[in-house]
Order: C-alpha cells, then structure tokens, then sequence
C-alpha cells in the first residue's frame, strides 16, 4: 500500500472527519476556512492557531502584509487577534474604553481582522477585562475591587476591576456587541477574565451584596480554610465565574449569532484554576473549544506535563472538541525574556507534547517586530507536519487501562495553599512512574468515574484526601464490578470540605483504618510533615535475610521467605529509602503488609547514623486481594517522594504496584533504552500510537538544545477489536517498518526516535 492509498484508508468512513475541508491541500497553499464547506462550526474545525500579542507601541509599525505571508508560511487557520479590554486596538465608541498609547487613529485591530477574513482565517478577538486605568477608577471606583480597609487592588498602575459590578455587567458586553457589529469576529477569548484571585478578598459594596443575598453571610474576614463562612466564599466565587462565562456567551451569540462564541483561556495546571477559581468540570461542561494558555513546561513538571494537560482537559470536555495551546516561540518559563528566540528543540518539543496529548498547535509571539529573527523559523515545520497528519491527531479515543482519578475540589479543600505540596506532587510522581514504565493512562476525574469504568482495569487515586460521598460510592462501584484499586496517602479520609472524617471513607476497600494516635508524633499530621524530608525508611516484608550484625566472614545469611510480586527486583535488599513519616493504622485481617516504617534516624554525624528502631509494625503498603479484584494502599507518600526526587526504586515500586494490581492488563510493552512518553489512540480502523523521545541532556532542565536520538525501540501493543494491522506506518520519518501479529498483538520496531514518532496500525 503507497502513502496516498493509506491516506485513503485513514479517511475511510470519514463523514465526520472534522478536518476533511481541508484535506487535499498539500500543494503548499493555505487551506482556506470556509464556513460553507461544511455542516460544522468553525470552532470544531480551524486547528492551527498563531497569535501575535499587540503591544501598545506596535500600531505604529505593524506590518499587516508581512504577517499574511507569515500566517500563510505556517499554515495557520486561524489568529487571535487584540481588540479590547485594558486598550483597545480599534475606534471604540464605549465611554471609557481607552485607546492604545500609540494607536493614533489607526483601526488596528479591524486592519486585522479584515485581512485574516480576506484570508480565509478565522479570527478570535481576544480582550483583557481583568483591569483598568486610573481615569476609569476616578469615574467609577465602584467598579473595583477593594481590601478590607477600603483600599483598591492594583497591579502596577492598574486597577483591578471587580468581578461582581457594572464593569463586567455591563461595560464588557456593551464592548462585545460594538466589536461584533463592526468587524464579526467569529468568536471572543479573554486573557484574564476571571477577576481577582484567591489571594484576595474583594469587600466592595456588589461583592458584599451578592454573597449576603447567595448565602446570608458576610463576607469572610480573613482566608480560613477551617471556616466554613470562608469555605462557601470560595465556592460563591466559583459559581460567579460560571455566570460571567455564560452571561458573555449570551451577549456574544445574540449579536453575532449561535456560533459566535466566547472562550476565556484556562490555565494548564489545576492549582492554577483553583487560585483563579475557574472550575475546569463546570466551564467544558459548556465550553465548545478550550483556549488554552499554558505557553513553557516548568522544570518540575517536563514536556510530558503538556500531553497530560491534554488528556486531561479532553476527559472532561469531549475527545471531539478542540483544545488549542498557545505555546511561546519566546524565551518564556524560567527566565523570560519577550523578545528573545526559544531555542527550537525545547519550543518544538513541548509543541510535540501537547500534540501527543491532543492539543491542537498555536504559535504565540509578543510584539509585531523582532530583532531575533528566528524565533519566526520555529513554528512552520511543527504547523506543516501537523496539517499534513491532521486527520491522526484529533477527534480520536485513547486507548488505556488505568485511570488516575483527579478533582479540582480536592486541589481546593484537601490542598488548600499547599496543593502543590499535597496534591500536585503525588500526582506528579504517579503519572511520571506511569510514563517511565511505559503505561499508557487517562486522567480521571473524581465526577466521572463512572463514566470510564467500563475501559478501565485500574483506578489510582493519588493522595485523594478529600472526597464526597458520591465519589466514595462510585470507586465502591468500581471495585465491586472487578475493578482494582491503588490509593495513597490520605485518600477518601476528608470530605468534600476538607474535614477530616472518623476513618478511611474507603476503610473496608484498603483493609485499613485509621487508630488514636498511641505514638508520640511531635510534627503531627501529613499536612504538616509532608513538606520535610526525614532520614527514614521502609522494611520490606518478609525480610528475605536475617539482620547483618557485624562482619558476614563470606557466609551468606539464609533466605528466610518468599516474597510478593510486588516487590520484585529488590531481592538484594530488606529496606528502601522513605522520607516520610508514617502513623501507626489497624489492618483486617485479609490484608497483607508488604512494607513497614522504620523511624527516622540521625544522618550526621556518621557515628550516629544507625536505626534506633529497626522494625515496627506500622504499615507502609497494604494489599487487599478479593475474590472481586485487588486493592493496594500505600499510606506511604512514596509518590511524593518520586515526584519530589525522583528515586528510581520508587518509580519501579509504584509501576510493580500499578502493574499488580492491574493484573498485567497494559495494552502496550515498549522495549528499548531513554525516556519516552508513550500514548495510544483509537480512530476508525485505527491504532494511533504516539512516541515521544524525552531522553535529552535538557529533560529535567530547561532549555533542550539538541536531541538525542533513541534507538531501536521494540513496540507490541493490543489491536482493538476491528484493527487489521495489515499495515504500520510512521508519521515523521520515512523508515521502513515491518511487523508481526501474534495473539492479537502487533509486534514492531522503530530504528531511531529523534524528537517523536506517530505510528498508525491499520
Ligand atoms: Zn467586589
């Protein structure tokens, strides 16, 4: 079979095929957007993305014709475009709405939007609602946000605009409706449009207004996350973002009709959501595309961050919705520099990664001229190969087996200001023990488990703590249907507020529970030790020699036991390193304690360095097996400690744990040496699987500079049901490769990755 026919077998029944408008356009030109062309809205169709961010000096020198050859160059269907908000770049009649420092008249932002329309592009005018100038502070200071001492917020020489007055009311929308009128926009997004974070609390008259008449309470006199008064505040400022966001889709779609939508951006990290309190459930439940503003992977989280963003967000709004990332060609991240080039490799691979967790490409400029000339150079081949593959990359299913259960509630009143610390870090170190053994995995989240029970063979729930009774019901559900469980930490031990309750609301699921505290624990609970790193450890069970006192003199000690799988390739050892602290818990009977604490113990100096207290009986790892399924419950915060470290014998436990209990039904085995973050699609008669090369000298330190290739990488993974396999093919390199089937496997080998490789079964 050539290329052209498995192009064709690749849009077999293709009716639905967002993208078919555009396919047979690879002579170079740009595929021009088309509204008439198809059934679909623009929205489910435009998937390359480009913005160049107006700064105020640029109306003076923006060279519209030069950008048309860029959008052109890059293959971009569709620009974001600055119109209004903080300044507007267009002749506005709405009082107050200040022009730009240097706009003179000029109609920039309509130049724009006429030319990108000329072009075939579809245009998001994009604002910025979240602040304003002192002139509009003195006309209206009602309009603003104030501290408790009646004192506006302000960033810099701005004026942060109130959430809860006529700014967003009605200023906003009276803006909207004039920018439709003139130039039809196809849709609108906002760069902060949610107002004040939670590090604020606003006491302006509409604020105290609104939460007395939602509630019957006053507003909350300082954070407390013990204060229930304070609790409901975070959840009233919630349920009023949910408002903005449909109030400004009314007003959009009554001016400029069912398919001119508006899309605020949303952040690529959960606690990022929290502290602008956007709920990410609430908002895809109604959003039609997600404008994503997550522009640089941080050292912490890698490029693999990027495709779990994606799977994420997908999970809730739809594998059949867009997400497109704006991703800064810029020296954005640690440090930034707006007018410096990134160098390639490290701007192309988080590009890549978002691409392999189903994010669409968006490159994303400050500033309408540039001294350093490449920075233009880095988006075009990424935007070209992606039009070329396009129908491979979107409106397709992953394929996995375990999910790893996430709540944005949990985030909130589990991690309060420590979410980083309690919840980001053990999710951080479950997925990144996933990615290094290869498994492939879904985000879940905590609402919709029920949902994506029937795929599933695993559920991991990373140090859920707090969790509502529904949520507790529905992994009960889970299990009793043959699901298996891994959870850790303080899993289901809080509610939905934060409160703790008497015992594990999943006690009778982990064979565990949770006892009067009977030894002296001076730093007290996990939320109060988590943050430190104690000289401890973990006895493996049962300990496979006989203590070492004192010279061996050649003779081996007897091996006293057998051990479980689970333990696996620790055969030379009795202990692990820990670095928590761990509380003595009352296991059932059924349940088998696999690891077990050895308290901390001096480190220096050297002379005192040895265990006080070797052995105790206080559970690390706790394995359940039933006749329905396996349970494993690790009160240990190993996964903290492997997402804070990064020790490899943590990553090989947890994966021995996941893989145990998911009674080895991975759908994917990937052989060969480097780090790679592997993903797996379904589409049609498609098996679409993504290979990303993360082995770098950069990979735990930005910037990559050069890629390292990897090399041959041995690929066997599962056909679905109605997948052929009678060919495989590659999306970016033109290598050969041949393959086997064997008991419904199809078994293959990649020579070399340099950056990634796509890989269709079909
Ligand atoms: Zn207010």
């Amino acid at each position: 079979m050539d290329r052209r026919d498995f192009l064709k077998a690749g849009s077999v029944a293709a009716s639905v095929a967002l993208v078919s408008d555009f396919t047979g356009l690879s002579e170079g030109i740009i595929p021009l957007y088309n509204k008439s062309e198809s059934e679909l809205p623009w929205y489910k169709k435009v998937t390359r993305w480009g913005q160049t961010n107006i700064t105020e000096k640029d109306p003076a020198h923006y060279d519209i014709a030069w950008w048309r050859g860029f959008w052109r160059s890059t293959y971009t269907q569709g620009v974001i475009v600055n119109a209004g908000g903080i300044v507007a770049y267009y002749p506005s009649k709405v009082p107050l709405h200040r022009q730009a420092q240097y706009l003179e008249g000029r109609d920039l932002f309509g130049d724009l939007c006429r030319a990108a329309h000329e072009d075939g592009l579809a245009v998001f005018a994009r604002m910025d609602s979240n602040r304003a100038h002192e002139e509009f502070y003195n006309a209206h200071p009602d309009w603003f946000s104030i501290d408790s001492e009646g004192k506006p917020y302000k960033a810099g020489d701005l004026f942060i605009t109130c959430i809860n007055g006529p700014y967003y009311n009605v200023h906003i929308p009276e803006i909207l409706t004039e920018i439709i009128s003139l130039y039809k926009p196809e849709g609108f997004t906002d760069n902060s449009w949610s107002g004040l974070g939670r590090d604020s609390i606003c006491y302006c008259a509409n604020c105290r207004k609104s939460f007395y008449s939602k509630t019957g309470l006053e507003i909350p006199v300082k954070a407390d996350w013990d204060d229930q008064i304070y609790r409901e505040w975070i959840r009233w400022n919630y349920a009023r973002r949910i408002e903005i966001w449909d109030l400004y889709n009314s007003v959009t779609r009554k001016s400029g009709g069912p398919d001119c939508i508006w899309s605020g951006m949303n952040s690529g990290s959960i606690s990022g959501q929290s502290e602008s309190f956007r709920d990410y459930k609430e908002i895809c439940k109604r959003a039609d595309i997600i404008m994503l503003d997550s522009q640089a992977r941080s050292d912490a989280g890698g490029f693999q961050q990027n495709s779990n963003t994606g799977k994420l967000i997908h999970g809730l709004l739809g594998w059949d919705k867009l997400i497109p990332e704006s991703m800064a060609m810029y020296q954005a991240g640690r440090p930034t520099f707006r007018m410096a080039a990134k160098p390639v490799p490290e701007a192309r691979m988080w590009m890549i990664e978002g691409i392999a967790g189903g994010i669409q490409p968006w490159w994303h400029f400050v500033g309408a001229s540039h001294e350093d000339r490449r920075i233009y150079h880095t988006p075009g081949p990424v935007m070209q190969w992606y039009r070329d593959n396009e129908d491979y990359l979107i409106n397709r299913r992953p394929v996995a087996t375990v999910g790893v259960a996430w709540s944005q509630m949990n985030n909130d009143f589990y991690g309060r200001d420590e979410a980083g610390l309690m919840v980001e870090l053990p999710w951080r170190g479950i997925t990144e023990a996933l990615i290094r053994a290869r498994i492939p995995y879904i985000p879940v989240n905590a609402d919709q488990i029920d949902r994506e029970a029937a795929g599933l063979s695993l559920l991991i729930l990373p140090d859920l703590g707090a969790m509502s009774n529904d949520q507790v019901e529905s992994v009960r559900r889970f299990v009793k249907n043959g699901g298996a469980l891994f959870a850790t930490g303080e899993s289901s031990l809080y509610d939905e507020w934060g409160e703790p309750r008497s015992d594990y609301a999943l006690s009778d699921l982990l064979g565990t529970h949770t006892v009067a505290q009977t030894r002296p624990a001076p730093e007290g609970t996990l939320r109060k030790t988590a943050a430190n790193t104690y000289h401890s450890y973990l006895r493996l069970s049962p300990e496979l020699r006989k203590q070492v006192n004192g010279p061996m003199n050649g003779m081996e000690p007897e091996v006293t036991g057998k051990r479980n799988p689970v333990l696996k390739g620790f055969e030379e050892t009795d202990i692990l390193s820990f670095g928590g602290l761990l509380q003595p818990l009352k296991t059932d009977n059924r349940a088998e304690v696999l690891l077990t604490f050895i308290p901390p113990f001096p480190i220096y100096p050297p002379e005192t360095a040895w265990m006080r207290e070797p052995r105790t009986n206080i559970p690390g790892l706790i394995l359940n097996q039933t006749a329905a399924g396996r349970v494993a419950f690790m009160p240990a915060d190993i996964d903290r400690q492997y997402g804070r470290y990064n020790l490899p014998d943590h990553g090989d436990l947890l994966a021995n744990i996941i893989r145990w209990a998911a009674k080895d039904n991975i759908p994917l085995v990937v052989e060969g040496a480097g780090l790679m973050d592997c993903n797996i699609y379904r589409k049609r008669e498609m098996l679409i699987l993504h290979l990303v090369n993360l082995t770098s000298a950069g990979t735990w330190r930005q910037p990559v500079d050069e890629y390292i290739k990897i090399g041959p990488v041995k690929v066997k993974a599962r056909l679905p049901d109605g997948v052929k396999a009678n060919s495989v093919r590659p999306l970016v390199s033109d290598q050969n490769i041949s393959h086997s089937v064997e008991n419904g496997w199809v078994i293959f080998t990649i020579n070399s990755i340099t950056d990634h490789e796509v890989v269709v079964v079909f």
